[in-house]
């Protein structure tokens, strides 16, 4: 491919580089072992060949990284990348079972460049973009992008330690039960602010952090800030209950189940007063494999939160084997389309799930919402997130009948409007 690049790319013909990368392959690895990981990498490669087109170069690059040369115009080309996406996203049948992946591609015209290692850079940069804005998806390249690029990498460096110099806070944003609007609990976020950066929100830092190993320092320190105020508010009586947004990395962490525990454990908090929000995204990875790590969660008492449901990953059918215990409705369904929202309310409900809608920000939305029976709610409506201070304030306000004491927060307390029912035993959620 180099020599066909060096001696061809820059005279004559148009053509375009595609840069392609698997999406978090390395979990192959991780939970199927290499040989499964090899496997699918040789079928990878093969239905890369496949789809060329006569004259086109494919290459390996390295690891799970690919490289196709195709002479075309770049409207061609991406069209022919779309065909490439979906190629890769198949499931790869295996022995032990099924791998799903997805594959992002960044492209780059011979024309964006001057000379092959620019070119080569120009494909890598729209590749890391892909996978920035999303992964599974298909990025040209743009001039734009090195400047994006630049602040995920300051931000990168900058977060390494943002805990020790005391850059990080968590903020709690009220959950409420409908229609009383009482809250009941809050799901914690991180906040953070850089001395010369400013304030950067977790939209852009925590998937900085993904990838790397730094979601799991970052993750456990949110773990035990939240067990800290939770079993502040419990031991003043509180009936609340607190959530904590949880990583598909960490989730996959193999001491990630003995983080939480040791948690629970060093702050006496009863564990189904904790709940963990998975995204949906996690779903789309390998839902056996998913499935086990939830359960060793359950087992410790926590609750699990399925998290922006219905933004588009995670099919209804995989709902009823997931063993979970809420249902969080992405804000996107709320905003937009109520039927939808009815629809997954009662789907929730008939499979014994919880179910909570996100960003109620208005009160049409909160109309629908009640409308569909729904009995939990969270948005700016109700407030944003806030220091925890405030959020006790809240719940003072919202209890004239605080300081009955009451047993640590086990089963019901002093207030118990509205509390999200613990799930039963461990159960699955399906029955
Ligand atoms: P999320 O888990 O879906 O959290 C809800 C996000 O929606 C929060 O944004 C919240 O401020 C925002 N929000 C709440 N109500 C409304 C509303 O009515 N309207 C609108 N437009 N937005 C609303 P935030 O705090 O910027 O967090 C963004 C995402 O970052 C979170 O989405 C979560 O995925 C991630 N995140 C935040 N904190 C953590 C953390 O400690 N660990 C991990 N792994 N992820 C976190
Ligand atoms: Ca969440
Ligand atoms: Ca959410």
């Amino acid at each position: 491919m180099l020599r066909v690049l060096t001696q061809e790319a820059f005279h004559g013909a148009p053509c375009v580089l595609l840069g392609i990368d698997m999406d978090g392959f390395k979990s192959v690895n991780d939970l199927r072992g290499h040989d499964v990981g090899d496997r699918v990498l040789m079928e990878v490669g093969g239905r890369l060949r496949m789809h060329l087109r006569p004259g086109d170069a494919v290459a390996r690059l390295g690891g799970d990284e690919f490289a196709v040369l195709m002479w075309a115009t770049e409207d061609e080309a991406e069209a022919a990348a779309l065909r490439l996406l979906d190629a890769l996203g198949a499931p790869y049948e295996q022995d032990g079972g099924v791998v799903f992946l997805s594959a992002s591609i960044g492209m780059a015209a011979a024309e964006t460049a001057g000379d092959v290692e620019t070119l080569m850079r120009n494909a890598d940069l729209a590749l890391r973009y892909a996978k920035l804005r999303g992964k599974s998806r298909v990025e040209r390249y743009r001039p734009a992008y090195d400047r994006t690029l630049r602040r995920r990498i300051t931000l990168e460096h900058e977060l390494r330690g943002a805990i020790e110099r005391d850059e990080l806070r968590v903020v709690f944003q009220p959950v409420v039960a409908l229609p009383s609007a009482r809250p009941v609990g809050a799901e914690t976020l991180l906040r953070w602010t850089h001395p010369e950066l400013g304030p950067v929100g977790p939209d852009e830092f925590i998937p900085a952090a993904e990838e790397s190993e730094l979601i799991t320092k970052l993750g456990r320190w949110v773990l035990d800030q939240a067990c800290r105020r939770l079993a502040e508010w419990l031991r003043d009586g509180y009936d609340v209950w607190v959530s904590v947004n949880v990583s598909p990395r960490e989730l996959h962490a193999p001491d990630y189940v003995g983080h939480v525990a040791e948690a629970l454990r060093t702050h006496r908090v009863p564990p189904q007063r904790l709940v963990l929000e998975v995204t949906e995204h996690a779903v789309a990875t390998d839902l056996d494999e998913l499935c086990r790590r939830l359960r060793a969660l359950r087992d410790t008492g926590v609750r699990i939160a399925l998290d922006d449901f219905g933004a588009g990953y995670s099919s209804l059918g995989q709902l009823r084997d997931l063993p979970v215990d809420i249902l969080k409705i992405d804000r996107k369904l709320v905003v937009a389309s109520e039927p939808l929202v009815d629809v997954v309310v009662r789907l929730g409900h008939r499979l014994g799930l919880e179910v909570l809608a996100e960003g109620i920000s208005a009160p049409a939305h909160l109309a629908v919402v009640e409308a569909s029976g729904c009995r939990f709610g969270q948005g700016f409506l109700f407030g944003g997130g806030v220091p925890a201070e405030h959020l006790e304030a809240r719940l003072r306000a919202a209890s004239p009948e605080h300081r009955v004491p009451a047993a640590a927060g086990h089963g019901r307390s002093a207030i118990s409007a509205g509390q999200i029912a613990p799930a039963v035993d461990g159960e699955d959620a399906s029955g």
